[in-house]
C-alpha cells in the first residue's frame, strides 16, 4: 500500500522533531580537557588551571564566559563554536579566546 501524503508529512515531522532532540542532547554534553581538540587548545573547565608555560597567550581574566565565541546556556556554561555540539564552562579557557565585542 502507498502511503498517503498525510502519513508522509506526519513521519517527515517526528523525524525532524526527533532529530532536533537529538541535537539538543548532543549540545548538552561537557566538553572533556582530554578531548583531543580541548587539549590541543589548552582547554580547562577552570582558567586558573592553564598551563601558562605552554599557553603563554594566556591572562588572568580571560574566561571562555568573555569570549567572543561563547554562548551563555546556563548558569556557569554554554556552547563554543570551535567545539561544536558540546557545552564548556564560563569559567574555563583555551587559547583560541577571543575578547567579546
Ligand atoms: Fe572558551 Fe572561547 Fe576557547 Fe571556546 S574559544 S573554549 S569559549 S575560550
Amino acid at each position: 500500500m502507498k502511503p498517503s501524503r498525510r502519513q508522509f508529512i506526519i513521519y517527515s515531522s517526528a523525524s525532524l522533531a526527533g532529530l532536533g532532540l537529538c541535537a539538543q542532547a548532543q549540545a548538552q554534553t561537557m566538553l572533556g580537557e582530554a578531548e583531543p581538540a580541548a587539549a590541543g587548545l589548552g582547554y580547562k573547565a577552570a582558567a586558573t588551571a592553564v598551563d601558562k608555560a605552554k599557553f603563554p597567550k594566556y591572562a588572568e581574566g580571560q574566561l571562555c564566559s568573555n569570549c567572543q565565541l561563547y554562548a551563555a546556556k546556563g548558569p556557569d556554561n554554554g556552547t563554543c563554536a570551535i567545539f561544536p555540539g558540546k557545552l564548556v564552562a564560563g569559567p574555563g579557557w583555551c587559547n583560541a579566546w577571543v575578547k567579546k565585542a
